[in-house]
C-alpha cells in the first residue's frame, strides 16, 4: 500500500507552530514581492504568496510593474528595497519577460533579503557546500516532506529528473549533502527508464506527464513536483498517479503535495531572514 506523501497536512502544521511564533513578535517580518506584467499562473502564486503570509502575520506588499517595464526601473526598486530597513525580505516572481535579465535582477537583491535563496552569492554558497542565508523553497520543501515521513536519505540512490535552478540543480546540492547518491536527468538523456529503474527515491520536476509505474522499482519513493493542466484544464503533475501508486511506498500528489510545502518554506525563509538580519 502506498502511503500518501500529504503536504497539505504538513503546511498546516508548521503554518499552526509559525503563527504562534509570530504572535510573539513586536515587530513583524515584511516580505516584498515584485510582479512583472500579466502571466496568469505568476498572478495566482503571488496572490496566494500574500494571502498565506498575512493570515500568518507577515507584512507582505506586492508591487505590480507593466511587461514594459524597463530592466533600470526594476534594479532602481531593487536598490530601494535593499535600503528599506522596513522591508525583511524580497522576491522577485521569476519568469520575467525577455527584455529583462534575470541575472542582472537576482545579482541585485541583497543576500540578507534573498527570500527565494537565488541570488548568485546564495547559490554560490550552496555548491561550494557551505550554508547559505536561506534554501530555495520547493527543494527545502520537498527536503521537509520527506523528513516528516522519516524518509532515509543517507546512502540511498536519488534520481531527479529536471535540472532547473529553482528546483533539480539546487535539490541535486541538498541531497548530496544529506548523504544521497544523486542522478540528474533531462530532456538529453538518454534511456531514462534504465536510470530511474535504479531510484530508490524518484523526484521528477518537468511539467509533463513522464512518469509511469513501470519505470520504477518496487518500493520507490516518488516525489512528484511537476504541476500543469492538461487538455481538460484539469491539474496534473507529472507522475501517472494510477500505475505508480500500484509500485512506489511513498508518493507525493498533485495538487496537495509539494505545491503548498513550496509556500510554506518562503513563509519558513521569511522569518529565518528576519530572525537572523533584522
Ligand atoms: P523547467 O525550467 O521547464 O525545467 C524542466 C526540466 O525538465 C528541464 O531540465 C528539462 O530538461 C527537463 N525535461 C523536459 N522534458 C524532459 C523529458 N522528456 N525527459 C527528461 N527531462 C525532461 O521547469 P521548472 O521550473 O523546473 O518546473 C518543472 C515543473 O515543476 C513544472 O510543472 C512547474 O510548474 C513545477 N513546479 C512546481 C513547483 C511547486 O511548488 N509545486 C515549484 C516549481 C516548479 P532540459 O534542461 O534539457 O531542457
Amino acid at each position: 500500500m502506498v502511503t500518501i506523501l500529504d503536504g497539505k497536512k504538513l503546511k498546516e502544521k508548521i503554518s499552526e507552530d509559525l503563527k504562534r511564533k509570530l504572535d510573539k513578535f513586536p515587530i513583524k517580518p515584511t516580505l516584498v514581492v515584485i510582479l512583472v506584467g500579466e502571466n496568469p499562473a505568476s498572478k495566482i502564486y503571488v496572490n496566494n504568496k500574500k494571502k498565506t503570509a498575512e493570515k500568518l502575520g507577515i507584512n507582505s506588499q506586492v508591487i505590480n510593474y507593466p511587461s514594459n517595464v524597463t530592466e533600470e526601473e526594476l534594479l532602481n526598486k531593487i536598490d530601494e528595497l535593499n535600503n528599506d530597513k522596513t522591508v525583511t525580505a524580497i522576491l522577485v516572481q521569476l519568469p520575467l519577460p525577455e527584455h529583462i535579465s534575470k541575472e542582472n535582477i537576482m545579482n541585485a537583491i541583497c543576500p540578507r533579503k534573498d527570500v527565494d535563496g537565488f541570488t548568485p552569492y546564495n547559490f554560490g554558497k550552496l555548491f561550494s557546500g557551505e550554508t547559505p542565508t536561506v534554501y530555495p523553497c520547493t527543494p527545502k520543501g520537498i527536503l521537509l516532506l520527506l523528513d516528516e515521513y522519516k524518509i532515509e536519505l543517507e546512502g540511498r540512490h536519488a534520481v531527479i529528473v529536471g535540472r532547473s535552478n529553482i528546483v533539480g540543480r539546487p535539490l541535486s546540492q541538498m541531497l548530496l549533502d544529506r548523504n544521497a547518491t544523486v542522478t540528474v536527468c533531462h530532456s538529453k538523456t538518454k534511456n531514462l527508464t534504465e536510470i530511474t529503474k535504479t531510484a530508490d527515491i524518484l523526484i521528477s520536476a518537468v511539467g509533463k506527464n513522464i512518469i509511469e509505474g513501470k519505470m520504477l522499482k518496487s518500493d520507490c519513493v516518488v516525489v512528484d513536483v511537476g504541476i500543469f493542466k492538461d487538455a481538460n484544464g484539469k491539474t496534473r503533475g507529472d507522475v501517472d498517479f494510477e500505475s505508480v501508486s500500484q509500485i512506489a511506498s511513498y508518493l507525493s500528489p498533485v495538487p496537495g503535495g509539494i505545491g503548498p510545502m513550496t509556500i510554506t518554506s518562503l513563509m519558513l525563509n521569511t522569518v529565518e531572514l528576519f530572525e537572523k538580519f533584522s
